[in-house]
């Protein structure tokens, strides 16, 4: 019995390391998910940025407190955006060159786009 048993294990564990992988890729489409939808937020506030100046500058509007209400929150949206990034980072294994920002490999020593030397972490 004693193979039996030892079977049975390696196939346990085999299916909690599978259950595991599944729950990062679920983890990750939803962080990807939610990133998705903030910077789709954060576009159209720019746009609305852009819009209320507009107004200003071609009618008599003074959207002062409107625009700075919305720079507020694109402000906190970016938060939120940069925050969500760095959990991807983490669950994807990945880091962005201290230079031109672009995504590398943890542990990089050179950025393989603008061949900047990485610091060492
Ligand atoms: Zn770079």
């Amino acid at each position: 019995m004693e193979l039996w048993e030892d079977i049975s294990k390696k196939v346990g564990d085999a299916a909690s390391k599978v259950g595991r992988g599944a729950e990062k890729l679920t983890d990750i489409a939803k962080l990807k998910y939610n990133l998705t939808v903030r910077q789709g937020k954060l576009e159209k506030q720019f746009e609305a940025i852009g819009r209320l100046h507009y107004e200003e500058l071609t009618s008599e509007a003074d959207n002062t407190e409107v625009i700075a209400e919305i720079v507020s929150e694109t402000e906190a949206l970016k938060g939120e955006i940069a925050e969500l990034r760095e959990k991807l980072d983490d669950l994807t294994g990945a880091a962005h060159c201290a230079k031109c920002g672009v995504r590398i490999p943890r542990g990089s020593a050179f950025c393989p786009s603008c061949g900047e030397k990485q610091p060492e972490e």
